[in-house]
């Protein structure tokens, strides 16, 4: 089949081909322990499904509005205005299905072929495979560990020109789980204030999930409200992956833009999942503090754990559910080492240039799993180490 050449340019999520490959050997009679996948192994709050299943029953499985139901965008407008210290209009939410859509969208509406985008390397691997997508030049800006995994403003800046169209920011950042500090945020906002037709897109999908300090955003700083398109949604705060239930906060002028790709493309995300979100929102938060309690328990665990070992270290993420550890001391590729993870000691694990290339060097190993497992992985890491050195 001739396919259209920009398929060719398309990218993809390499942790969902680990999970098969995991699944295929589970077939075969392996007991693999799962930390690749990038979602909370708790179940999502009982409140919530208890909303869903209401709504069903009274009746809300219908088309609804493309931007989403005017409760949930109240909900969530009231809820971003709080937490980032800003005032959101309900006009200025859009939901979707799950908040990856809130990337497609916005870099579908708002970037031009030839034009640049700069993001996060490693980073997310939607971005680049966006970018590219839609003809655009892909700058990466490199996270070191060395700078606590966070961007150096002073690059983004040296990188930047007439081109620039949009600048991913991702903190929490997946992979990595390094948190972008108000100064650095400030330092990116000072250089772009003069960029009147530069965008940033602020992906927050993990802004609950912190352990040390709170999240900060780029839209609170003064004059980038305008220029700042918020991702958030409710995968990981709520453990709601298979809901599909994210959302984007953005300048009132590219709403309808980007309603319109929705109209387009899924039209509408389900009525009784966001009435689900609403519940979210509104209803007791205790255990989203359980769940982040929880995580930073096994954080301890792990990067202990991994720093005991031989040709490992691993710095301590401030944020999201994964680990970044260097593995460099391994003498191993990245991809090597997670392939042979998986297959000789039945650990699933992703390799970091699965984010990028600056991920060469590292793994993302995701501690969504139970303390149980976390300790039979490091025991398995260890002991496969011993025998291949
Ligand atoms: N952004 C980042 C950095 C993520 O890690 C993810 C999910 O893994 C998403 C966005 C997408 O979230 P959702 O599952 O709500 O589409």
């Amino acid at each position: 089949m001739k396919l259209a050449d920009r398929m060719r340019r398309l990218g993809t999520e390499t942790a969902f081909d680990v999970l098969a490959k995991a699944k295929a050997l589970e077939k075969q009679g392996k007991k693999i322990i799962h930390l690749e996948i990038g979602e909370p192994d708790f179940d999502t709050p009982l409140n919530i499904k208890e909303a869903a299943a209401k709504a069903i029953f009274a009746g809300h499985t219908h088309y609804v509005s493309a931007a989403g139901i005017p409760e949930l965008r109240q909900a969530i407008a009231v809820h971003v205005s709080r937490t980032r210290r800003i005032d959101v209009d309900p006009e200025e939410v859009v939901v979707t299905p799950g908040a990856k859509p809130i990337i497609f969208h916005t870099i579908l509406a708002c970037v031009n072929k030839g034009e640049e985008v700069m993001y996060p390397n490693p980073g997310f691997p939607i971005y680049e495979s966006m970018i590219n997508f839609v003809g655009a030049k892909p700058v990466p800006i490199p996270l070191k560990e060395e700078n606590d995994f966070r961007l150096n403003p002073e690059y983004l800046k040296s990188k930047l020109n007439d081109k620039t169209k949009l600048i991913i920011l991702n903190s929490p950042s997946n992979p990595t789980g390094g948190v972008l500090t108000w100064e650095d945020l400030k330092a990116i906002a000072d250089a772009v204030a003069n960029r009147k037709d530069l965008l940033i897109l602020s992906d927050e999908i993990y802004s609950e999930i912190i352990f040390d300090g709170k999240h900060e955003s780029i839209a609170s700083i003064e004059g980038m409200r305008e220029k700042t398109i918020i991702l958030d949604g409710f995968s990981k705060t709520y453990a709601m992956t298979g809901w599909r239930l994210g959302y984007g906060v953005m300048p009132k002028g590219l709403c309808p833009r980007v309603t319109q790709l929705i109209i387009n493309s899924n039209s509408c995300t389900s009525a009784f999942t966001q009435i689900a979100g609403i519940e979210a929102l509104n209803g007791p938060q205790d255990k989203v503090k359980e769940y982040v309690e929880e995580f930073k328990k096994r954080r301890e665990i792990i990067v202990a754990g991994l720093n005991d070992i031989d040709g490992i270290t691993c710095l301590r993420p401030r944020g999201t559910f994964y680990v970044f550890p260097n593995v460099t001391g391994t003498a191993m590729k990245s991809q090597d080492l997670s392939d042979r993870l998986l297959e000789d000691a039945d650990v699933a694990v992703l390799s970091g240039t699965a984010f990028g290339k600056f991920g060469e060097g590292y793994l993302r190993i995701s501690f969504a799993n139970s303390v149980e497992n976390i300790n039979k992985a490091l025991v398995a890491i260890s002991k496969f180490l011993e025998h291949t050195n």
